[in-house]
This record gives C-alpha cells, structure tokens and sequence, in this order.
C-alpha cells in the first residue's frame, strides 16, 4: 500500500468505498489521516466499520477538513457534494491528487500519465510491457487494473528509477490538482462523455489539464493533433523549452506493422508511436522496444480475435463504446482481392446505447462494410442511418440474433465484427460482460459446428 507522511493527523472525507475509494481511505487511515467514509451500501462500509466516522459528507459540517475524496464516477456537474464541499472552501479529489500528494515519500520515481478518448488502456498496457521487457521497474495504475493507492510502491533497481503507469480518465483528471507527471502523453479528443461536460470544449479542456499541471521542464507527448488536441500542444509548445514536446510520428511505425500481431490496425499505430515515444523519453533503447512490439498482446475487448469458424474471422472490439473507436476497426479490413475480389468483408454488429447522433468517423469506412446487424436501444437509429449506405442491413435487437445472421451470412474470408460504437448499459452491466456475451455466442456456434460435423449431434 502506498501511504505518506503528509496525510498524518489530517482530515478527510471519502464518499464512496468500491475499489479506488476503499484504497483511498486504507491509505489515509494507514498514514495517521482523520477520516469520515461513506457508501450507500452497508456492505462497502462494513470493513470500516469501528475504524473510522461513518457518516455521508453531504450532510456533516466540513470546516476544517482537507478535502472529499469521490470516486470518478460521481458526476462532478450534477452530483451536490461539490456545492456542499465549496460552501466551507474544501476541494473535491479523487485518489490519483492522493497519490500525487504522496510522491514525496516514494522512492526514486517517475510518473508517466497518458489520456485521450480512444486508445488508453492499450497504450498505457503497450508502455508497461515495453518498460519491463526493457527491465525497468513498472507498474500500471489509475482507469486500469488495482488502485493505484492499493499498491505496493517501486524500489529503483539497476537500470533505473520506479515508473509508474497512470492510465488517467478525464473524470480522474477533474479530481487532481497537483499531478506533476514526468511525461504526460495524449492519444486523441474525440466527442465522448458529453453527460458530464458543458460541451466537447468543456471535455477537451478536462483532458489538457493533464499537461497545465506539468511543470515546463517535464515532457509531453501528442498521438493525435486534431481538433483540440492541436490547440493543446499548441499551448504546451508556448510554454516549454525545445524538445519538451513532441507530436508522436506514425510514419516512423507503418513499414514495421505487419511484424506486430497483437497491435494491428490503424488506430494501434497512433498507439504505438505515443508509447516508444514515452518509452524513449523514459530511457528505453530502439533495440528494446523494436523486441517487445512483437511480443505484445492486447487487452480484452480491444479488437479480440475470438476465433475463426469455417474461413470466417469473429472480433470482439466490446470495448468500442463511441464511433470514433469502431472507425478504425472497420477500417482494418478492406476489401483483399486475394480473399475475393472487391468484395466488402465486414459484417457489423452496431448498436448498444448512443453516445451520439450519427455514425461519426465510422462514415468514412463503409466501403468495407457488407452488412450491418443493429442491435440495443440504438439499433433503429443505426438501422435508418445505415440503410441506402450499404448493401445489407438487419434489424436485429439481441447480439445473439445479430451473431447468428452474421454467420450465416458471411463467406469465407469475411469478418463479423462485434464493434458496437455505443455504450453497454441499455443491456449489459459494462463493456466487459457485454464481450464475454458475444465470446460465448461465437464459442457455443463453433463448438456445435464442430458437433455437427462429427456427426454427434445428426439425426
Ligand atoms: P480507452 O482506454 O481510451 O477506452 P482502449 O485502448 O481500451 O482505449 O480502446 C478502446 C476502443 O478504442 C477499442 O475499441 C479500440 O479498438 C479503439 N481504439 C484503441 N486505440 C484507438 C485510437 N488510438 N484511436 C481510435 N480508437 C482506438
């Protein structure tokens, strides 16, 4: 666990005690902070239970505390903890102004935060894995995997000095004030979250907060400079000396794809040239990193080959909850005239619950498109979009009707791509259980084909 020594005998409120929140107020309590923690469900605030003031920090008096820590999916715009908070001048953090606090007690370290839309968990995954390969001590935290708080910290080894990956959310970023990264890097600002932001200006703006905490001598880095990530380097450009920041170069990568089976597609390359750039800059060699492209394998859900049935290839990209990460995944299958000339090769599976009204960048690559099967809340709307743009469209309602015509459907050499561009929550609990659901389906087809051609199943 990480704890410090500037948290002893302060006082802090923690709304909310799932993951990052209970490590946050383990940390806390560990480092000799005061602390009134509060969840709604009894089971969250059991283990706490005798420990520490149980009580909703809506409804005590805060004067004299030091902040309110709530978790990043408390919807800071709407949510009242944050006029509640402001009425006696406490700021509202999250557990990674935490951890930023606690640096100062940390071993030698560097801190390398990476946001963006699209493309930060595969990143921040890509930069750990070319970290340790390089034997660097590492570790992934923030939107990905354990509580960053919940950790055991870096020792420095040989090679160098701690580093720790932070996988940062806007919504995390919202919640630190004094987050100093060594290198801050930035895949893409596409429309996305407009719930909880005055407009995709308001959104942007979260995002380059990352790089307005850094001091001038630290690094930055730009995967996409499109839109408002451009504006943002540009700002950064303004204020730093030469060399401190960089637009990732992805020509540099395209020669060397191919040799790279766990990061195809166009979106990974802007992946790729943000992480080797981070990488460099964190002192990784050209003849390490070249080694450990090879031999990354991505995330779940990201673009997932699940399995190949009968010629046809089944993809599960669940994690594509906006169009502009469904775009490049369709746009990783172009018609291939060795396969059968001409001939369009996806069949999509689309639909979920819309983030926002019209197909976004997907637009650009329906040439590739066969035949979409919409399904979810969206599905109509994705149907009446569709339909007139490509040669086939299927209302289907259910990913399992969806799964079954697209198989039936598709020829050998085809792809049925399970690329939703929306969010899950109209029929799953998040992307993951909605990707084991279309795993299984594709499983349970090809293990009764499998049946079938052994004659076990014949009549
Ligand atoms: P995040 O953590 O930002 O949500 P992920 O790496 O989990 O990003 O990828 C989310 C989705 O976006 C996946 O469907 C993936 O195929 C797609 N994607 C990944 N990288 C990019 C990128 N650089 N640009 C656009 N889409 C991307």
């Amino acid at each position: 666990m990480i704890t410090s020594a500037a948290f002893a005998d302060k006082r802090y409120a923690v709304l909310g005690l799932a993951r990052s929140g209970a490590a946050a107020a383990e940390s806390l309590l560990a480092s000799g902070a005061h602390i009134t923690a509060w969840d709604r469900q009894d089971v969250a605030r059991d283990p706490f239970e005798g420990r520490c003031t149980l009580a909703d920090p809506l409804g005590i008096d805060l004067t004299g505390y030091d902040g309110v820590v709530v978790s990043p999916g408390v919807p800071l715009n709407t949510h009242p903890i944050k006029p509640h908070a402001a009425k006696y001048g406490v700021p509202v953090i999250g557990d990674i102004e935490l951890f930023a606090k606690a640096r100062a007690d940390l071993p030698a370290h560097v801190v390398a935060g990476i946001t963006g839309t699209n493309g930060k968990s595969t990143t921040v995954a890509l930069l750990h894995h070319l970290l340790v390969e390089a034997g660097l001590p590492a570790l992934l935290g923030g939107n990905i995997g354990e509580p960053i708080l919940a950790q055991t910290p870096l020792q420095p080894n040989a090679k160098g000095a701690g580093i720790y990956v932070l996988e940062l959310s806007s919504y995390q970023i919202d919640l630190t004030r004094s987050l100093a990264c060594e290198v801050a890097a930035l895949t893409n600002i596409t429309p996305d979250h407009l719930d909880r932001y005055d407009g995709f200006e308001d959104y942007a703006f979260a995002k380059g907060r990352l790089f307005a905490m850094q001091g001038s001598d630290q690094f930055a880095v730009f995967g996409s400079t499109a839109g408002p990530a451009g504006a943002i380097m540009q700002a950064e450009l303004a204020r730093r000396p030469q060399g401190r920041v960089v637009a990732a170069d992805l020509d540099r990568f395209a020669a060397m794809q191919s040799e790279w089976p766990g990061l195809q597609g166009p979106h990974n390359l802007e992946n790729v040239a943000v992480a080797v750039a981070v990488a460099q800059q964190l002192g990784v060699t050209e003849r390490d990193w070249r080694a450990a492209l090879a031999s990354f394998r991505n995330l779940p859900h990201r673009m997932e080959m699940v399995c190949e049935d009968a010629g046809v290839t089944f993809i599960n990209d669940s994690k594509a909850t906006n169009p502009a990460s469904t775009a490049p995944a369709i746009a990783a299958f172009p018609p291939q005239e060795s396969i059968r000339a001409g001939a369009r090769r996806v069949h999509w599976i689309v639909g979920g619950l819309a983030k926002e009204d019209g197909l976004g960048e997907c637009a650009d690559h329906l040439s590739n498109v066969a035949a979409a099967y919409t399904v979810g809340e969206a599905g109509p709307m994705f149907a009446d979009l569709l339909t007139d743009q490509i040669p086939k469209v299927e209302r289907c309602e259910l990913v399992s009707e969806a799964v079954n015509r697209a198989r039936s459907a598709a020829q050998p050499g085809d792809v049925v791509l399970f690329s939703p561009a929306c969010a899950s929550f109209d029929q799953f609990r998040d992307y993951e259980k909605r990707g084991e659901h279309f795993r299984q389906l594709v499983s349970m087809m090809a293990d009764s084909d499998d049946d079938t051609s052994n004659g076990e199943n014949a009549a």
